[in-house]
């Protein structure tokens, strides 16, 4: 095999190649992906000591020496939040996050694009354009540099730089997450959060119905949100709540609306009120729920986060029409439940 050809597949393809070549028996396929996804003594494919020695030496001269293929340069503990900065092989940034919840569970936000073309007004990652598609390995590879270090994986979200679906890594990453002999997370431990790609949601409808759909809405206004998410002149609110209907009626899951509080941009009342019609014009109307987090203001941007009152008002409003709603958990980073939270040090 082509040198070329092993860097543009991801490592369990280069795996089964290299086991075919080794007319390996069936059971080293399952041994060799529990040690690399399972095992986090393994770090290294030397590391992998009950698979025979020359298959061992071929994956280290095919894949090199160590199993992560993303280089972590900086790492920030905050509370409870852990963020660390990876460098691609080719020197792009982007961050993953491990976030320790009160009930003891980790959470782990990835990233599936380093920068992020959708241009989202109030995103820092928005502002910095696409550099580039992850590779399923990076995306993976965010959730391994964890484990590796002894860490439980309770949950995935895809809610870091990118957009999930206009990467079709992402749907081979939650292949390699949800599978037993892999990450073996269970689909309803994985969220995906999306601006509302609807081919990417019709998509996770068929391959993947169990796995958490989160919508980042942040305003039901159709107007307003093409000036703050330009995509929605692509995929307009109704159109994607309509595919998010769908997909609750095909799969009786519950979906999440994210709705970002921008003080005096997003939080009225009237919005809440709309947000509240809008989700009640439809049959599934309780399935939708709506997670509210308050903005993260970064330094010299121009939004505000909005005030405990605005924020009370608005989940009021909610409740009075019939709509659940959780104020998610404040992790003082900016990480949660919907992308365009994260900072703006990746670069
Ligand atoms: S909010 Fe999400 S989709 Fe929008 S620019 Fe930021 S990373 Fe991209």
């Amino acid at each position: 095999m082509k040198e070329e050809k092993m860097q543009n597949q991801n490592k369990n393809q280069t795996i089964e190649d290299i086991l075919i070549k080794h007319n390996a028996k069936p059971y080293r396929y399952e041994q060799i992906y529990k040690a690399l996804y399972q095992n986090p003594d393994v770090k290294a494919w030397e590391d992998m000591f009950t698979v025979p020695e020359e298959i061992r030496k071929d994956l280290a001269k095919t894949l090199g020496n160590e199993i992560l293929t993303l280089n972590p340069k900086t790492t920030q503990k905050t509370g409870e939040t852990e963020k660390v900065l990876f460098e691609t092989h080719d020197g792009h940034s982007i961050e993953a996050v491990k976030m320790h919840y009160e009930n003891g569970r980790n959470s782990y936000c990835v990233s599936t694009q380093s920068g992020c073309a959708m241009g989202c007004a109030f995103c820092a990652t928005g502002q910095m354009g696409l550099k580039r598609n992850l590779t399923t390995d990076e995306i993976v590879d965010q959730v391994l540099y964890f484990a590796k270090q002894g860490y439980e994986v309770d949950n995935v979200v895809f809610m870091g730089m990118g957009e999930p679906f206009l990467n079709p890594a992402t749907f081979e990453a939650l292949e390699i997450m949800t599978h037993k002999d892999m990450l073996n997370l269970g689909s309803r431990k994985v969220s995906v959060s999306t601006v509302g790609i609807i081919p990417g949601i019709h998509r996770m409808t068929k391959e993947f119905p169990q796995i958490n759909l989160a919508f980042s809405l942040h305003t039901p206004f159709q107007d307003q949100r093409e000036k703050l998410m330009p995509v929605s002149k692509s995929y307009p609110v109704v159109a994607v709540m309509e595919a998010l209907a769908e997909h609750i009626r095909v799969t009786n899951r519950k979906v999440f609306i994210a709705y970002i509080l921008l003080g005096g941009v997003t939080d009225s009342l009237e919005h809440a009120q709309a947000l509240a019609g809008l989700i009640n014009s439809f049959e599934e109307a309780y399935l939708f729920h709506v997670n509210l987090i308050n903005y993260h203001e970064v330094p010299g941007g121009k939004f505000k986060r909005c005030s405990e009152a605005s924020l009370e008002r608005f989940r009021k409003a909610l409740f009075d029409a019939g709509i659940r709603s959780t104020v998610r958990q404040d992790f003082g980073e900016g990480i949660d439940a919907a992308c365009g939270q994260l900072g703006g040090e990746a670069s």
